[in-house]
């Protein structure tokens, strides 16, 4: 249920905001979560990012965190909230390119690969410096970095997932003294609570609350 979800704190003591993840779940489903007073959902798809956009409320905050296909990212840069996942330079440069044409400045993260899981997308941690340098040097200027978005090797060893929290924790606080950051989105319904013991201050929670 949405409710255990509301007022959650993360061991800084920080607000941490909830983002259901709708990927699995109809518009039906959605709408009945948006009924309790949820404005924040998750997709990884921008067709179906689409079609349940058009479909429900135009208050809905719109959360894209999955790859994102740089040829696909003008269909959805005037209505999304947060693109949490930008995982190249070359999608900085097509999602400032196309914000630029709209006259926007789209709200992203940058995500980061920990895992070890192959397949997962992401910067890997030394190339991060060079992402913030050409944003302080203003190369991004219709786009706002608000923070990280990383995500724990698919495992049951719980030390691993707290390495892996703990380094995108690190980073997180590394770059948060260059740059105003916001969000450290990182936590899903299986490890969550092991995400806000390293200070994630956003968790992207599917079966936890649409099951
Ligand atoms: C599916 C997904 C989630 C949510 O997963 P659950 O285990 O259902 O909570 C979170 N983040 C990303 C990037 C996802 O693709």
């Amino acid at each position: 249920m949405i409710e255990d979800f509301r007022n959650l704190r993360n061991k800084n003591g920080d607000n941490v905001k909830t983002i259901a993840v709708s990927k699995r779940s109809t518009s039906e489903e959605i709408l009945s979560v948006y009924n309790l007073n949820h404005k924040d959902f998750g997709e990884n798809r921008v067709q179906d990012l689409i079609v349940k956009y058009n479909k429900l409320p135009k208050d809905i905050n719109w959360h894209m965190i999955g790859h994102l296909q740089r040829n696909k990212v003008k269909d959805i840069i005037e209505f999304i909230h947060l693109i949490h996942s930008v995982d190249s330079l070359r999608l900085l440069d097509q999602i400032n390119k196309e914000s630029s044409k709209k006259n926007l400045k789209t709200n992203i993260l940058i995500q980061v690969k920990v895992s070890q899981d192959v397949g997962k997308y992401g910067f890997l941690s030394d190339e991060l410096d060079n992402v913030f340098k050409n944003y302080l040097s203003n190369k991004y200027r219709n786009i706002n970095i608000l923070g990280l978005m990383g995500m724990a090797t698919f495992t049951d060893n719980i030390s691993q997932i707290e390495s892996e929290f703990s380094l995108l924790s690190t980073l997180y606080n590394k770059y948060s003294k260059m740059t105003n950051l916001k969000y450290l989105s990182m936590g899903m319904s299986g490890d969550y609570l092991l995400a806000l013991k390293y200070n994630s201050n956003m968790i992207r929670l599917g079966s936890a609350i649409f099951n």
